[in-house]
């Protein structure tokens, strides 16, 4: 008997009715004959609730117990799951995370996944059981609670297939599958049967949330196989595997689109030897993750060097500029947040020369202006005026010919 791990989202989970839905769609699978793992994440915005929660407690929450708050969202859901699946005469289990064998760094708020002793959850399989595990947490060295992230759930759920060798590991969401691009801004987005582990890396890294980046980074180090698919229809999902089984012919697969970008420019500062290792060591002291850069020489005696981050790095950056500023000798730093950036992703651009030239094109023609650009091998990314982001990934998706003609499912928050 196969072992399938079912990962339920927020949307999934989001009211008594949608937790029974899901016991449902548990129990049928349970009647295929396979042994079931189930990881929940909190019902609908709880997360956000007990962020908000937290803060009319206090503007500086201690990290520790901002997390033993977070946690308990991820409680609830497991333990009424595991009620409505005895409803269903279906015996399971729920753990938290440190129950299940859960090991985390010490690091509360974005802990990473370091070990996961399983035995509890085998044994339990064995007994017949559905073991139910709440999303997003496990327990640190010293016996701590940590979180791991926010949208740490699709870690935790691909960490246990892992662990458990689960023949697959299926995120349930509340949209069909992986589309060419956000189904909720292009309604006649492209719902993709495949995908690679590498393309879905960029786009979850570029801004399509429909699985978290780690999650995929994970699935791509132990070779477990995703199956992205709605809780709330039969429609077949999207397979993230490590090669796509037919020979790209399209360039583009996807667009993706991120807002959470600041682009940061440091002007006039010295063309001298080591300034731009300074400036990036600053910045690196305090874990600020650089994305794209630009430079340029202002003469022979001073540099431009541009940069974007994300905007959880802001603070920390205009912080570290700030407090280097007389070493680093620039003149002046300008900090732009109404600012997105844009990708298209796709392993065919290795054979299919002109992808970037037509992308620079199409933004062109409309006039909307590029500040920065970045590519790899299979991506193109450029920054543009947010007010026109919107506009821009309509464009690129038909000018890339990934339109189709049906509307895709999304599903609302209850
Ligand atoms: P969950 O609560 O199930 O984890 P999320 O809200 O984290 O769900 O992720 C699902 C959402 O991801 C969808 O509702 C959709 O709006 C968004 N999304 C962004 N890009 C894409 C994409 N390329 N394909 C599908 N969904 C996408
Ligand atoms: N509940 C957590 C969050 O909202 C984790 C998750 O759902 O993946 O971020
Ligand atoms: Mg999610």
């Amino acid at each position: 008997m196969g072992i399938v791990v079912q990962k339920y989202g927020g949307t999934s989970v989001g009211n008594v009715d949608r937790i029974k839905n899901v016991a449902k769609r548990v129990k049928k699978t349970v009647e295929e004959k396979k042994e079931v793992v189930v990881v929940v994440s909190a019902m609908g915005d709880k997360t956000d609730e007990l962020v908000s929660l937290m803060y009319e407690v206090t503007d500086h929450p201690p990290k520790r117990e901002m997390d033993m708050i977070l946690t308990t969202g991820e409680q609830v859901s497991m333990s009424l799951l595991s009620a409505a699946l005895f409803e269903l005469g279906i015996p399971s289990i729920s753990f938290t995370g440190w129950q299940a064998g859960i090991e985390t760094e010490s690091v509360f708020g974005n802990a990473r996944i370091v070990d996961i002793k399983p035995d509890r959850m085998f044994d339990s399989l064995k007994e017949g059981k559905v073991v139910i595990i709440a999303g997003f947490q496990g327990v640190t060295d010293d016996k701590e609670i940590a979180t791991l992230g926010r949208g740490g759930s699709d870690t935790t759920g691909v960490a246990v297939a892992a662990a458990l060798q689960a023949d697959y590991c299926e995120i349930n969401t509340d949209v069909e599958g992986v589309y060419s691009t956000d189904p909720r801004i292009v309604p006649n987005a492209r719902k993709l049967p495949c995908i690679t582990h590498n393309e879905m890396l960029e786009m979850a890294t570029l801004g399509a949330s429909v699985i978290h980046p780690r999650a995929v980074e994970l699935a791509k180090i132990h070779g477990v196989k995703i199956l992205v698919r709605s809780s709330f229809s039969d429609k077949e999902g999207t397979f993230i595997k490590e090669e796509n089984d037919m020979e790209q012919t399209i360039a583009v697969t996807g667009v993706a689109y991120d807002t959470d970008v600041i682009k940061v420019e440091v002007l006039k500062m010295p063309n001298i030897m080591g300034t731009i290792a300074n400036l990036f060591d600053y910045l690196a002291s305090e874990k600020v993750n650089i994305d794209m850069i630009v430079f340029s020489e202002h003469g022979h005696e001073t540099i431009n060097v541009a940069f974007s981050v994300g905007i959880e790095n802001g603070q920390r950056t205009v912080d570290q500029l700030n407090k280097h500023k007389s070493e680093l000798k620039f003149e002046d730093t300008f900090y732009e947040k109404d600012v997105a950036k844009i990708s298209i992703i796709g392993s065919g651009m290795t054979t299919n020369p002109g992808v970037a030239a037509k992308m620079f094109k199409i933004l062109g023609d409309q006039d909307i202006r590029i500040k920065m650009i970045t590519t790899s091998e299979i991506k193109v990314s450029c920054i543009i005026p947010e007010e026109r982001g919107i506009e821009a990934v309509k464009l690129l998706h038909s000018a890339y010919d990934l339109d189709v003609e049906e509307t895709a499912n999304v599903e609302g928050t209850p």
